[in-house]
Formats: structure tokens, sequence, C-alpha cells
């Protein structure tokens, strides 16, 4: 504790959720350097999918490291480099047709969605992006103009620009209106409105709380961004990699984007790796070298990355994900109901990513602190942080599963 204070006071070391120091991990476990072991409900934001430590990516890595692989490779052709996107595209772009060329753009989720809109501009020579309520794309300029909530905007000191925000679908039905005044606006040469350059969005924002966005919804934001001649990018950093029970959160929704932006899971073992596709029309547009990036090339990110996509070389553990979602979701629903009759819980999520969104942040608060006390890593997001998000890695052993929604049970009944 005495280190943990001093963390707090002088290095900032972010553990105020959890206070604890953790010393190794495995699967859906982490253990404290006291020994105590917790479920993990957070999976390092959504980078942990296949666990921690993973055995399979564990071994390749070692074996890579024991062989002098190299290490890092900028924008060098490696053969690590060139086994992890021979797999990308067999496993992934092959089976469901798709054309799209490969970016690298460094390591962390707002390189990916920066690079987007540089290119997003670059293709239709435009400024202005749309970007939706209480959507979450990241901590640098452009990425942060984008992300709905004040509260990070507002570390930047001024306002941000250029940047149209549009409700997000927060119900069915929902937004189709503000879509269709964008369209007139746009089409009406006295409506003031320069015509964008591209639609960001997320299938499911899981920041912004577990909102999760129709398939007619979402193929009307991609119509309209056809009908004005801007992308349509959609941001799949958190939901992507299988979180929803499939590979891509979009994946038969009858969607086509121009950009899909990865990173977090892509990279297999938290090793860090972001990357855009980009449909061929569009890669185009950037000639060699003029979008670069130092750690474009990270050699374990790439062994990692290419182990982890053998997880998705048949269904078996996207079934398991189905499979698994639902038992989170019924469970969520059992506890809004036997304990948030009254106060309105709501139940929201796709696959494995499920929220409970209990209406008010001090009491998710309380939860989150409760878990933790009782044994459970589960993180809060979404407005005034009230909804609790489960994003347990996917290969969740069944107990660990159990076990963990059960000290959410009690948490959130002790928290009441
Ligand atoms: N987009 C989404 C949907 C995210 O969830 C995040 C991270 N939470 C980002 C972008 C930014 O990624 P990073 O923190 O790696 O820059």
């Amino acid at each position: 504790m005495e280190v943990f204070e001093k963390w707090e006071s002088e290095i900032r070391g972010y553990s105020r959720t959890y206070p604890t120091v953790f010393a190794s991990a495995s699967n859906a476990r982490q253990v404290d350097e006291h020994g105590r072991s917790y479920v993990d409900f957070f999976a390092g934001a959504g980078v942990l999918n296949l666990g921690h430590n993973n055995p399979r990516m564990k071994r390749a890595m070692i074996a890579f490291l024991e062989a002098d692989g190299v290490a890092h490779s900028l924008d060098m052709a490696t053969t690590t480099k060139r086994d992890f996107i021979e797999k990308f595209v067999a496993t992934v772009l092959v089976p469901r047709g798709m054309t799209m060329k490969l970016q690298f753009m460094g390591p962390t989720g707002s390189n990916a969605v920066e690079a987007a809109l540089k290119l997003a501009r670059k293709v239709t020579g435009r400024r202005e992006v749309v970007a939706f309520s209480h959507g979450f794309h990241g901590m640098t300029l452009g990425s942060l103009a984008l992300t709905g909530n004040e509260f990070f905007r507002a570390a930047a000191g001024v306002p941000l620009e250029n940047v149209v925000r549009l409700p997000f679908e927060t119900a069915p039905g929902g937004g189709i209106q503000a879509l269709a005044d964008y369209r007139a606006l746009l089409a009406d040469v006295s409506g003031g409105l320069a015509p964008p350059a591209a639609f960001v969005v997320e299938t499911v924002q899981a920041e912004g709380g577990v909102n999760v966005a129709s398939a007619p919804w979402l193929r009307a934001v991609q119509e309209l961004a056809r009908d004005v001649g801007a992308l349509f990018v959609i941001d799949e950093i958190q939901v992507g990699c299988g979180r929803t029970g499939s590979y891509f959160s979009f994946d038969g929704m009858g969607l086509d984007p121009d950009v899909v932006c990865l990173a977090k899971g892509i990279g297999g073992y938290g090793t860090p790796l972001a990357m855009n596709l980009v449909r061929p029309e569009h890669d185009a547009h950037w000639l060699p070298g003029e979008h670069t990036g130092t750690f474009r090339g990270q050699g374990l990110s790439f062994v990692a990355g290419r182990e982890a996509l053998t997880y998705f070389e048949d269904d078996v553990l996207l079934t398991e994900v189905r499979a698994k979602g639902e038992r989170m979701a019924s469970a969520l629903r059992a506890l809004a109901q036997e304990a948030g009759e009254d106060r309105g819980f709501a139940v929201r999520g796709r696959g494995m990513i499920q929220g409970l969104d209990v209406g008010d942040g001090s009491l998710a608060k309380a939860v989150v602190a409760e878990s933790f006390a009782r044994g459970l890593l589960v993180g809060a997001c979404g407005s005034g942080g009230r909804v609790l998000k489960l994003i347990p890695p996917l290969t969740i052993p069944d107990d660990d599963l159990a076990e963990g929604l059960e000290i959410l049970r009690e948490a959130v009944h002790e928290s009441l």
C-alpha cells in the first residue's frame, strides 16, 4: 500500500480503480503481488481478447526471440510481417471477398483513426468529418475531436474543430431523422454546410456506454456517406477481432466500409499494432512514404497477431463467444430485474461486450469498488460513468465467467 500511495502522489500510476499492484496473469485471471487472484472482466480494455499470456502466442513469440527475428523493421519487409499479412488476407479478407489493402499505422488505435481522417481529407479534398454522440475514437487531436465526451475533449484546452456531431442511434429508429435533416441541409445551397470528408462510426459504442447500433441505422449512415461522396469509416478498435461473436462486428449487416480501423486485439498478446483496411482506390491516394511512423514494424506484434488469427480459421471460438455472450446477457437481465426493477437498470450489448446501465455514476463506481474487493476487475463507462462494462477475454473458462457474474451480482446488491 505504501508503494501504491507513492504512485498516486508522485508517479501517477493510474491505479485508482484497482488499488493493488498486479504481478502475473493467465487467461482471464490477474494475480496481485500478494497472491490474490481476480477474475478479469476488463481484458485491457479489449486488448486481451485471447486472454493474458495466451500459450499459443507465447510459444510463437519465444521461438521468434530465440531465432533472432527482426524485432523492429519500420517499413522494411520481414518474414514475420509477410506471414502476418498473408494470414490476415487468407483468414479474414478472402472468405469475405474483401479486397481491402492493409496499412500499418503504428501502435495505438488513435494512430489508425488519425490516419483514416487524414486519408479521407486527401481523397475528398474536404475538411469536415461526421462523428456521433457518445463516440470514442482516441486521444490525439483529430481522433479526440471525433470523441463525444466533453471531459476528454476539454483536455485539449480549446474547442476542437471540423466535426459535425450527429446523434447516435440510442434506440431503434432513433437518429434516422437527424441523418435525414443533415442530408437535406447538405442538398440545400443555402443550408450553409460544407460536404464532409468522412463519417466515422462504431457499431457498438464501447467507451460511450455499450450503445448498440442496428444494421438498418448503420446502412443509412453508409448510404448517406456514399450519396454525399464521403468515406464511410468503421472504427472496429474495441469491438472487432471477434468481440461481438463475428470477426468484424459489422459482418452480415450489408455494410461495405471504405476504411476499417483496427487496433487493440489485432496485436493479440497486448503487443501494440494498429492498422487500417482501406479500399484499393483510396489506398492509391497515398504515395509511398507519405504517411509514415516509427513503430509500424513491431516484430513481436506481427508474430503474436499472426497466431491470434489462427483462432478465427474456423467458427469454434466465435461459437463459444456467442454462447458466453448470451450467458452474460441473461445473467445481467436477471440482475437488472431482481436489483434494478424500480431503478430502470438496462442491459445492452452484443456477444461478449455487455453493459449494465445502472443509471447513476456513483452507484456504478461503488459496484466497481465492491467487485474489486470481492475479486473481480470490471470497469464503468458511458455518460457519467454509469454503465458497468463487461468485456472478459473471449477465452474465459466457464467457471471464471460464472464466478465473475456471481461476484458482480453480489456487488450490485451490496452497493444499493
Ligand atoms: N477507438 C475506439 C472505439 C476505442 O475504444 C479506443 C480506445 N479505447 C480508441 C479508438 C483509441 O485507441 P488507443 O487508446 O489505442 O489510441
